[in-house]
Formats: C-alpha cells, structure tokens, sequence
C-alpha cells in the first residue's frame, strides 16, 4: 500500500492568512484543494511538501457570482460536482458543466475542484507510476533523474496537460485571479500554460488561485469534445474546446449569421494547450458552413503532435483531432 509522507496540514479561513502561511513556508509549502491529483501525486513522492495548506474553508474561494450577462466569477474551490449542478452555469455557461461532467467519476467531483483541475500537473506514462517502477527505470527529467524516456535526446519534458477545462478555459477567454503577499493580479488562461512538461504553469509556487472570470456572453458560443478510452472516467487524451462568435448585425436579414471571431484549441496532446490560430482563422469572415467547418479541423490535424506518452497510439491520435473538431464544430451549428 502506498503511504503518503508526513506533512503540516494547515487550515486558513481568509485569503491574507493563506498567502503569509505558502510565503512562510518557502518552496516546502503547497496548497491543496480536493487532493485529488496532489494526494496520490505525494503518495507516489513525485511532489513532497512539507506544509500542504488547504484552500477549503476560505469563503471567498467557494462563491459563484454573476450571470452571462455580466460574467460569471467562479472561486477556485468551488466543486466539480457544484459546477455540474449549477444552475446558472447550466443556463449560461453549458461548455463549462458538460467538460466538468466529463471529469473523473461522482466520487472524485465531489472532491475535485475547478481550482485543482486548472493546476492538474502534467501526465506521462513513464511519470504516473509508483515510486519502486520509476525508480526501476532510473527516473525521468521530470523527477529525480536525467533523461526523458519519451524523447530521449531532448532536454525537454513532454508530459502532457491532461485538464477537461483547461482548453475550454482559453477557447472562451477566461481570466485568472491570483494573490500573494505581494498583491494581486489577473492572467489570462491564455497565458497561464507554458508549453513545458514540468514547468508548466506562469503561476509562481507562493500565488494562490483566487477565482476564474468568465466572459459575458456577448454572441459567443462554445462546445468540448473528449477523446478517451472508457466513456465512465478517465483522462483526456485528445480535448478539442470551439469557440466561435458570430456578427450579430446581420441578425434579421435573413442571411447566416457571419464569425466574427474564432478559436478553436487542443488539450491532451502536448504540455500545454494548442491554440490553432490557422484553424480560427479558417472561420472568420464566413458563416458556419461545411467547407469552413472542413477546413477548420484540417488545420487543426496538421498542427497536432501527439507523442507516445499516454493512451492509445500517437498518430490515431491525430487522425482523431480532424474528427473531434469536425465534432466541435458541428455541435456549434445545432445550438442557437
Ligand atoms: C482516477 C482519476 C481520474 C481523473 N480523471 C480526470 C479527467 O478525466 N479529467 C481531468 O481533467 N482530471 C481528472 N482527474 C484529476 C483530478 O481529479 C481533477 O483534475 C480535479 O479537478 C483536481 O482538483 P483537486 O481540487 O482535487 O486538486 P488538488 O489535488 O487539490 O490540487 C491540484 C493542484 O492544484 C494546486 N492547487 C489547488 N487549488 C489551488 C489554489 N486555489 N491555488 C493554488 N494552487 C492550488 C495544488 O497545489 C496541486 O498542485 C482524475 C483524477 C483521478 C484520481
Ligand atoms: S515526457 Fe519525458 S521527462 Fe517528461 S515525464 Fe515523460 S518521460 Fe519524464
């Protein structure tokens, strides 16, 4: 049975008090929200702090306020489950809770939080095993060794991020609240993830995630496809999020709807989410058609690089980004 080591467990009630807890606590501190990725990630001693410091019972981390109109804020404890269940979020904001309903099981939503899911650490078969086995194959860059087993000759790391709503979260255009005993600022999702293995987030160790911002809904829609291997749980290998907003000015003219503006991004292939520029642009200046919609996932395929770090074989992989964004795309044209 794996163990998890010994740690201070820390419970603050305000935002102030867990900044100055993290910041006294220097690089052996981390915070934690369900546990459900850092938990068994100290049990298999690929992270180790020694202060975890839960974000739980901090008020302000466990609100949803705002409607589409106006947007949405959503703390960064707030539940999977709740985010499931949410009214609003169903009404405004139904990307959202149809990727977070493709999370994990019940179980593992009722302790896993949006917060914890845009910081999920990066995943790779030769990382996302025991102590005894990593060590068996003398480690990878990632952790404790110096080699990585996927490509061999090079000095980066190439575990994947593997989040349901990370992808979503830059296709729409969210906005990131941090804090630290320095203050506050706002990041765009956009400008969260770096394309690095195991350094994969502009987040410093000592910022606490406050909140997520979602935009208003101005003539914007959204839409998530999944690929995994068992539809009851498991992680993405293949995410394509669509975003597309369409030029309100020719409603009533009798013409399609024109976009405006178009994104459409992958998750669950590389480091850090893929935004197709070449894909978004095929859209724009054209209504939502078949051959837009073709072009589109093209582009997405050619710039989709899988390598052989999680399930299923790399280049079905990318076949499979033409498919899922074709999906994507055609979800878009049925909803209003
Ligand atoms: C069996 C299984 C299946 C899973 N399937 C999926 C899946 O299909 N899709 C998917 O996306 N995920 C999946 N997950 C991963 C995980 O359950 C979810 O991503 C979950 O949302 C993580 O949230 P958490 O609150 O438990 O995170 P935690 O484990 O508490 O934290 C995750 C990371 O975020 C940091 N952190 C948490 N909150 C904050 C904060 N407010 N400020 C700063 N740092 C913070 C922690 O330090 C840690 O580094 C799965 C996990 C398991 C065990
Ligand atoms: S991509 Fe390479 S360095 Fe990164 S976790 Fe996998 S084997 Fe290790």
């Amino acid at each position: 049975m794996m163990r998890l080591p010994k740690f201070d467990y820390r419970v603050p009630r305000e935002i102030a008090e867990a900044v100055k807890i993290i910041a006294g606590s220097g690089p052996e501190g981390q915070f934690v929200a369900g546990g459900t990725d850092l938990y068994p990630n100290m049990k298999r001693r690929q992270q180790t702090p020694r202060t975890v410091i839960s974000v739980m019972r901090v008020p302000e981390l466990n609100q949803v306020t705002g409607d589409g109109k106006s947007g949405i804020r959503i703390g960064a404890s707030v539940t999977l489950t709740d985010i499931v269940e949410h009214p609003l979020i169903n009404r405004d904001y139904p990307v959202i809770a149809h990727a977070a309903r493709s999370i994990s099981t019940p179980i593992l939503r009722n302790m896993g939080t949006i917060g914890g899911n845009l910081l999920l650490d990066t995943r790779c078969n030769y990382y996302d095993q025991n102590y005894e086995w990593r060590k068996g194959v003398n480690f990878c860059l990632k952790k404790d060794g110096d080699i990585c087993w996927v490509a061999p000759g090079s000095s980066k790391c190439w575990a994947v991020q593997s989040s349901d709503l990370v992808p979503v979260m830059v296709a729409i255009g969210a906005k990131f609240r941090l804090a630290s005993t320095l203050g506050e600022r706002m990041i765009d999702a956009a400008g969260f993830y770096n394309d690095d293995g195991i350094d994969y987030l502009t987040k410093r160790p000592d910022e606490l995630l406050v909140d997520i911002h979602l935009p208003p809904l101005n003539g914007w829609r959204a839409s998530y496809q999944k690929l995994r291997r068992r539809g009851a749980f498991d992680f993405p290998v293949l995410g394509v999020a669509a975003w597309i907003q369409v030029d309100e000015t020719n409603n009533g003219s009798g013409r399609a709807d024109t976009i405006k503006n178009a994104r459409i991004v992958l998750g669950g292939i590389g480091p850090s989410p893929i935004d197709v520029k070449e894909a978004g642009e095929a859209l724009i200046g054209q209504p939502l058609d078949d051959d837009r919609i073709q072009a589109a996932a093209e582009a997405a395929y050619v710039k989709a690089r899988p390598l052989d770090n999680t399930d299923f074989v790399m280049n079905w992989r990318k076949q499979m980004t033409r498919q899922y964004t074709l999906r994507a795309l055609q979800e878009l044209t049925s909803m209003d």
